[in-house]
Order: structure tokens, then C-alpha cells, then sequence
């Protein structure tokens, strides 16, 4: 690796002490006292008065009428895409996908526990291409997917680093070809799209309390819907499917999903937090736009007539133009330096070299070894990405690998001073010295 801290283009720069994180746990004490108190009443396992709270509250905050409160993120999108699958499609046979043979469109540009489930339950997932004002589920690419696969009946979409996508445009694509929506909202709890919370926009929807996001749990997640049958399948499913019998009775495949009443003390303590910390990730984002001004770099996009984003975490895009040449293996990338531009492997290389966390953008699904022979719709075209080149042998332009080659998450830790920032800002413009 280059040794960035003898590069005279750093001098003077000082090492932080201790590690600047691209997004950490904040715990505030609230935490240990319902943890505490868990323990010291005895309901330590998948029953208690955290669960309920935190079902009560998050309902409450999102404005839904049923919270399930899961293991971790990823459980309640399976469970989601398990809810919507067997209303379009019917209970499978045990052993078999609830999705079997069946497509279903999915983000693009996300974190692969969003489109995993359809592929847990048998299903293919088509990708469907990124938009450049948000970074999430293009609508027109979402028309020309339904144009190339017009069986299709159910969507699973992100809002992405906590920016809403546009969700009336999607919702009206969905709603013309009876399609259900899974609505992954792991990273934009608290964000809303015309006033309203991400979380209300799916048939089911997701939150999560992973260690990184904007509150956490240490680790859980929350499934969402209108629909008392579907939150008690839910709940059922995730409890290893008990039918009422004095003995263990099953008649459908269960799970051991249900969120621990310990773990529900964590997230009841993080939630009075939700709005502090998003204020504090908005200055960071501000501070960042700020100092960023003078170079050709764009933030991340948001829709600021129609959304209010969580800021969960900033990202920065190096103008095309401003980057120096570059290229990316599957695990491994070069770049050769040029005065004046840059790219996201020097950034993040003198990133950590001062020990700060950054983070390449979420590296597109279609462009994952694992999916690489699903279908992709981009607006112009579709067909499998055959290389890391964001334009296509057909001459569709792919923005998600666009985005994946200029783009780069920023350390965003609540806990970051203005100082640290400040100095973050100043690594990054030496970069393009
Ligand atoms: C974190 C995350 C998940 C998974 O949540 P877990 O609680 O970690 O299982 C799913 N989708 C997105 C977009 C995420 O960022």
C-alpha cells in the first residue's frame, strides 16, 4: 500500500489519535437501565415490556399500525418478501421457495441484505437501474423493466444512505401493474418523502438496528405493515411457527427471528435519540458541503423540494472529468495520481492512512459475482454488465456503475467533531493537489 503519510502533498498533517468511524454506536445510558432492567425482572428471552415499547414507539414515530420486532434487519426483509410472496403466489410446499420461478425487480444500488430474501425464497432478482438525483430505483427504469417483464408482481426497493427515493412515481409504476412493494428502510429511519416517514411507503416495510445505523440495538430489526394478519404471520413465522396446541404443533415453516427483550432494552434506550442524531448528521453533511465547494465534487443528491433525508451517511462524487485514471479488480483497485483530480481509492487509502473510515459507494448488485448473470434494466437498454465500464456494449449507460466509480462514503460518525472534520476536508483536498 502507498505510504501516503510520506507524501509531501500531506505534510503536516497529524494522524487522529483515535479512529474518526464512518458511523458508530452512540449510546446516551438510557440503554442499560431497560437492559437492566430485563435482567433484574427476568424477562431476558423474546417476550417483555421492551419488545412492546419498542413496537409502540416505532409505530408511533413511522406512523404504521403493526411493528414486529425481529432479530436483525435482514430477518424482516425475508419475512417481508415471504408476506408479499405467499399473497401473490400462494404458500409453497415445504421445500420449496415461495418466489420459485418467479422474477421480482429489485434495487440496484444497495447493500445485497436488501435483495438476499428473493433468492432465499427461490426467487430471481432482476436489478433495476440506479437514478443520478437520488442514487435510487430510477422510475423510467422501472417502466422499461415492467415493458421487458410485464408478469412481474413484486418490487424490493432501498432508500439509500437514508435519501428517499421518488416514491411517487415508483408507487404510482407499481400500483398500474398490481405489483406489492417491499420497502427497505434500513438506512433511512426517520427520513421523509411529502412529509411522510420512510417505512409507510411498502405492502411491508423494513427498519434495521444494526451497529451502524443512525440508532441501533447492537443489532435487530422491525417489520411494518397496515395489515393485522400479515404482522401476526410475522410474529408467528418468527417464533418458529407455533400453532396454539398444549404441545409443539407446526403446519408451516418457522424461524427463529424474534427480536430479544435485551436487545429490545438497547433500542428502547436509542430511540428518544432518533432526532438528536439526525441532527447531527445533517451538520456533518452541511459541514461537508461546505468545505467541499471549491473542489469538482458533487454530495450526495436529495430531493429538497420533497425530501427530508436522514443523513445517515455522506457521500461525495468526484466530477468525471476530475478523475485520474483508475481501475478496479474484483478485490483490489490501482489509480495513477494527477495533479488536480483524484478518485475514490486515493481518498479513501489517505483516509485511512490518517485513521479515518471511509468507504466505497455500495458496489452495484449486477456487478456482484453472485448476481452477475441476473438481468439488469437500465433506461436505454438492458442486459448483463460485462464489465466495470458504465458504458454498456449496447451503449446503455449504467449509472450505478457510474456512481460505484466516482463515488465514496465519507466518515459520517455522529461522534466526529467539527475539528476532526475539518481535518477530514483538508485530507481530501490534498488529495487533489
Ligand atoms: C443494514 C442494512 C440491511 C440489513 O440490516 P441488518 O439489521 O444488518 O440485518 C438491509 N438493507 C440495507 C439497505 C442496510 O443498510
Amino acid at each position: 500500500m502507498k505510504d501516503y503519510r510520506a507524501d509531501a502533498r500531506f505534510q503536516g498533517i497529524e494522524p487522529f489519535a483515535k479512529k474518526v468511524w464512518l458511523s458508530s454506536p452512540t449510546m446516551h445510558g438510557d440503554e442499560q437501565r431497560w437492559v437492566d432492567e430485563a435482567i433484574q425482572t427476568n424477562w431476558v428471552s423474546t417476550v417483555g415490556a421492551n419488545i412492546n415499547e419498542v413496537e409502540r414507539i416505532v409505530c408511533g414515530k413511522v406512523g404504521r399500525k403493526y411493528a414486529v420486532g425481529l432479530s436483525a434487519g435482514t430477518a424482516a426483509l425475508h419475512l417481508a418478501v415471504k408476506l408479499c410472496a405467499e399473497r401473490l403466489y400462494g404458500q409453497p410446499k415445504v421445500g420449496h421457495g415461495a418466489l420459485e420461478g418467479r422474477k421480482v425487480f429489485c434495487s440496484d444500488m444497495t447493500f445485497d441484505a436488501t435483495v438476499n430474501p428473493v433468492a432465499y425464497e427461490g426467487g430471481e432478482a432482476v436489478f433495476v437501474d440506479t437514478e443520478r438525483d437520488t442514487w435510487n430505483m430510477d422510475p423510467a427504469a422501472l417502466e422499461k423493466a415492467f415493458e421487458l417483464y410485464p408478469e412481474v408482481k413484486l418490487i424490493v426497493l432501498a432508500h439509500l444512505y437514508g435519501v428517499p427515493g421518488k416514491m411517487d412515481a415508483l408507487r404510482d409504476i407499481a400500483r398500474r401493474h398490481g405489483a406489492l412493494i417491499v420497502e427497505d428502510a434500513a438506512e433511512s429511519f426517520g427520513a421523509t418523502y411529502k412529509g411522510i416517514q420512510t417505512g409507510m411507503f411498502g405492502d411491508a416495510s423494513v427498519l434495521s438496528f444494526n451497529g451502524n445505523k443512525i440508532v441501533t440495538g447492537s443489532s435487530g430489526g422491525i417489520l411494518l405493515t397496515d395489515s393485522e394478519e400479515d404482522a401476526n404471520k410475522a410474529r408467528k413465522w418468527s417464533t418458529q411457527s407455533r400453532e396454539d396446541a398444549p404441545w409443539y404443533q407446526h403446519e408451516e415453516l418457522g424461524y427463529n427471528y424474534r427480536m430479544s427483550n435485551i436487545i429490545a432494552g438497547v433500542v428502547r434506550g436509542q430511540l428518544p435519540y432518533l432526532e438528536e442524531h439526525i441532527a447531527q448528521k445533517r451538520a456533518i453533511y452541511e459541514r461537508y458541503r461546505e468545505g467541499l465547494r471549491d473542489l469538482p465534487v458533487q454530495m450526495n443528491p436529495f430531493d429538497a423540494g420533497n425530501s427530508v433525508p436522514n443523513y445517515w451517511l455522506s457521500c461525495m462524487l468526484i466530477d468525471s472529468d476530475a478523475m485520474c485514471e483508475t481501475v478496479r479488480g474484483e478485490k483490489d483497485a490501482l489509480y495513477i495520481h494527477e495533479a488536480g483530480k483524484s478518485c475514490p481509492t486515493e481518498i479513501l487509502g489517505a483516509l485511512t492512512a490518517f485513521n479515518a473510515e471511509g468507504r466505497p459507494i455500495w458496489k452495484p448488485m449486477h456487478m456482484q459475482p453472485i448476481y452477475r448473470m441476473h438481468p439488469f434494466v437500465t433506461v436505454s437498454g438492458s442486459g448483463r454488465a460485462r464489465s466495470n465500464a458504465y458504458i454498456q456494449e449496447n451503449g446503455a449507460v449504467d449509472v450505478g456503475a457510474d456512481l460505484f466509480h466516482r463515488g465514496l462514503c465519507l466518515p459520517s460518525d455522529n461522534k466526529m467533531t467539527a475539528k476532526q472534520q475539518e481535518i477530514v476536508i483538508e485530507i481530501i483536498h490534498r488529495c487533489f493537489e
